[in-house]
């Protein structure tokens, strides 16, 4: 079965209510008669209720950039699943670099929030990626394994319906170098070679990998042809819905 393609804008934290609106505004243009990829956006959470009513009549998908494990109860700071999808979100990113670098996230935090998406009907966006340091190690391919494993622990073949993997090297994510589309294919087939090894060949080949990591309107096209490369995952370019648009529209 042929994987359909999954471009996600992640808005991080920027925009407050009239930026988003203006956003999302301009991004229903530009999504008009697209059915044969999806398209997704993560917007900050104070605005996704907003924002989803304003691409109501769209089927673009609405996402949270992070996500609690539990649908209620003492968690100051966090957002529950069914917040998320009171808000009008139906996904969420999970494991993203900035949280894991920034905020101390771990790889069992990140499984435990996975776990939590998926029992509450949320598409979980699995992201994975190693530093410039691990690279230069030579230690990428055992750092995407570890954060895999540990990310999908105690997941089953049937949910991974509801997963989607980010590759999402830290060292290109908005520095403007983005992996070279030779370097991301190999990321790519090696993470699906685990989730083989994880679940079964059958199951690996229906989950939706994307590259996320400076990915510009120059760079799709390359990215896109690569046999592993399902999307993308854009922060920079997705807050230009001008660039967004065209990476969108990759040939
Ligand atoms: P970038 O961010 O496109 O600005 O590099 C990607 C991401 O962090 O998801």
């Amino acid at each position: 079965m042929a994987r359909k393609p999954l471009i996600a804008g992640n808005w991080k934290m920027h925009g407050v209510l009239v930026d988003a609106c203006q956003l999302a505004a301009g991004l229903k243009a530009h999504c008009r008669g697209l059915d044969d990829r999806d398209v997704l956006v993560a917007p900050p959470f104070t605005v996704i209720s907003e924002v989803s009513h304003i691409l109501r009549d769209t089927a673009i998908i609405l996402a949270g950039q992070n996500v609690c494990w539990e649908g209620k109860g003492a968690f100051t700071g966090e957002i529950s699943p069914v917040m998320l999808r009171d808000a009008g979100a139906s996904a969420a990113l999970i494991g993203h670099s900035e949280r894991r670098q920034l905020f101390g996230e771990s790889d069992s935090l990140v499984n435990r929030r996975l776990k939590g998406a998926l029992q509450f009907g949320l598409t979980a966006i699995l992201c994975i990626g190693e530093t410039l340091e691990e690279r230069e190690a030579n230690r990428t391919l055992d750092v995407l394994e570890r954060q895999l494993r540990a990310g999908l622990a105690d997941v089953g073949g049937a949910q991974m319906s509801s997963v989607v993997v980010a590759y999402e090297p830290v060292w290109a994510i908005g520095t403007g170098k983005t992996a070279t589309s030779a370097q991301a294919q190999e990321a790519h087939a090696f993470i699906r070679h685990v989730l083989a090894d994880l679940f079964e060949k059958d199951i690996a080949d229906q989950v939706r990998i994307v590259y996320g990591g400076s990915v510009k309107p120059t760079n799709i096209d390359e990215l896109m042809a690569q046999p592993d490369i399902d999307g993308a995952l854009v922060g920079g370019a997705a807050l230009d819905v001008e660039s967004f648009g065209r990476i969108i529209h990759f040939a």
